[in-house]
Order: structure tokens, then C-alpha cells, then sequence
């Protein structure tokens, strides 16, 4: 089996001192490549925290982690920046989009960082607005969508440079169960075809019924990690 993340031994703690929170406590974990992997947890078990540090946007404190078997420790944060750019895609809660930037321009934009050439990126952002059907919405703002709408368009700016890992902290918990739905489905066909790996935090019974296994965080510490339903 390939692995596309291994922690081992994780921790991280935010503060100092006695009013210092230790996050997360000495978490191991591997996701396979193609995995579709839910974290379920209480407010404050640490799975924001998981999240951030398996994206490569906060680092852990102790412990191991290797991303396509690459020891993140020993990459420059230039190194871990690339890698993030290249490989990873976020889909949040509250979707992020750009309020100033239309649809398409949302959409384009991680392969602009990338420095994409303009052909490409039209080409690659026509195909993926109407594999989530928000053809006819090209031209509009963020503001001008339903929520499920904008969730799509944050579920294609995630996976618009076809990354290898999809960090999705509560995808759907600000839509009704319908959209909710339909966000999880997307999800869950877009992982099947381009083979990201999934690491989605939420409570929702749909998604979490819909995943191949699920972890459970309490208070920083994995309560079944090793279990491989
Ligand atoms: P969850 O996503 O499961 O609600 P989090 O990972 O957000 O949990 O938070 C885990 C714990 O770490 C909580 O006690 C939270 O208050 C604390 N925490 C999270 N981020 C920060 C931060 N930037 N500074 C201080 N404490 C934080
Ligand atoms: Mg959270």
C-alpha cells in the first residue's frame, strides 16, 4: 500500500506555561494513497490542529511526519510552501472564496500562483466548472451564490491542480443536509477520479457514513488510530 502521509508520535501544544493547551498528544496516523479518511471528534479534540499540520500550514511540535515519504522536518519552508502549493488542496467551512474574484478567477487562481500558462489554466477551469455544474456562473461573485454554489466553487479550487491530498475541515457544516450532501458526493467522485487522498473533519452521520474509515480525536489524542474499518 502507498502512503501518501505518515505521522508518527505528533504533538503540538499552543501557548506556554500553565494556561498552555497541549492540541494534540502524541498522534500516529497513516493515509493511503487514494483514501477518503474522516476525522470525528467533539469542538476542541485537536482536529483543526490535525489538519493544519497535515496541510503544512502549522508544524508539530514533536514527532514525525512524511508526506509521499518525504520527512517534512527536513524540508526549508520554501520546500514545505512548494509542496503545499503543488500537492495540496483546502476545502473549509466557511468556503474562503475571494469576495473581489468571480467564480472562474477563484477557481484559477491556485494554478496562477503556479504560474500556469493562461491556455492551460482556461482549458483546465472551463472542464472543472462543468464537472460541478457552475458553468453558468462563471462571471459571479461569491456573494451572488447559494451556499451550496459557493461550496463548489471551493471544492473545485481545491482540486483544480489535482492535488495528491484534499484537507477539508468541516466541508459541510454551513449547508442544509441536501447541499451537504451533494458536496460530499462531488467529493467523493472527484476522489475516485483523480486520486487525492481525503482528510475531511466532521460530524456529519452522512459523511462519515460515506468514508473508507474514520478516526476519532478526544482531547488530543487518537481514540481509534489503529483501527482500519
Ligand atoms: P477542533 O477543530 O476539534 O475544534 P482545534 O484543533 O481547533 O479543535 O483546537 C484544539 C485545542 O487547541 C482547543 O483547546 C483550542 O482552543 C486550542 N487551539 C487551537 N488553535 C489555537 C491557537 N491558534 N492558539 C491557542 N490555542 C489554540
Ligand atoms: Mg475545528
Amino acid at each position: 500500500m502507498s502512503l501518501r502521509l505518515q505521522l508518527s508520535g505528533i504533538s503540538k501544544r499552543y501557548g506556554e506555561g500553565a494556561a498552555s493547551v497541549l492540541a494534540l498528544d502524541s498522534v500516529s496516523l497513516a493515509l493511503a494513497a487514494g483514501e477518503f479518511l474522516v476525522v470525528e471528534g467533539p469542538s476542541g479534540s485537536g482536529k483543526s490542529t490535525l489538519l493544519s499540520i497535515c496541510g503544512l500550514l502549522e508544524s508539530a511540535d514533536e514527532g514525525n511526519m512524511r508526506f509521499d515519504g518525504v520527512a517534512v522536518e527536513r524540508l526549508t519552508a520554501e520546500q514545505r510552501c512548494g509542496q503545499r502549493r503543488r500537492s495540496i488542496g483546502f476545502i473549509f467551512q466557511h468556503h474562503q472564496l475571494i469576495p473581489a474574484m468571480t467564480v472562474f478567477e477563484n477557481i484559477a487562481y491556485p494554478l496562477v500562483l503556479n504560474r500556469e500558462p493562461r491556455a492551460r489554466i482556461q482549458s483546465q477551469v472551463e472542464l472543472i466548472m462543468d464537472r460541478v455544474g457552475l458553468g453558468a456562473r462563471r462571471n459571479h461573485l461569491p456573494k451572488r451564490l447559494s451556499g451550496g454554489e459557493r461550496q463548489r466553487t471551493a471544492i473545485a479550487r481545491a482540486l483544480i491542480k489535482r492535488p495528491r491530498i484534499v484537507i477539508a475541515d468541516e466541508p459541510s457544516a454551513s449547508l442544509d443536509h441536501q447541499r451537504a450532501h451533494e458536496c460530499l458526493t462531488l467529493m467523493r467522485e472527484l476522489n475516485t477520479e483523480i486520486g487525492a487522498s481525503f482528510l475531511i473533519a466532521s460530524h456529519d452521520p452522512f459523511v462519515i457514513g460515506h468514508c473508507d474509515r474514520k478516526i476519532i480525536l478526544r482531547d488530543g489524542r487518537l481514540v481509534n488510530g489503529a483501527a482500519v474499518v
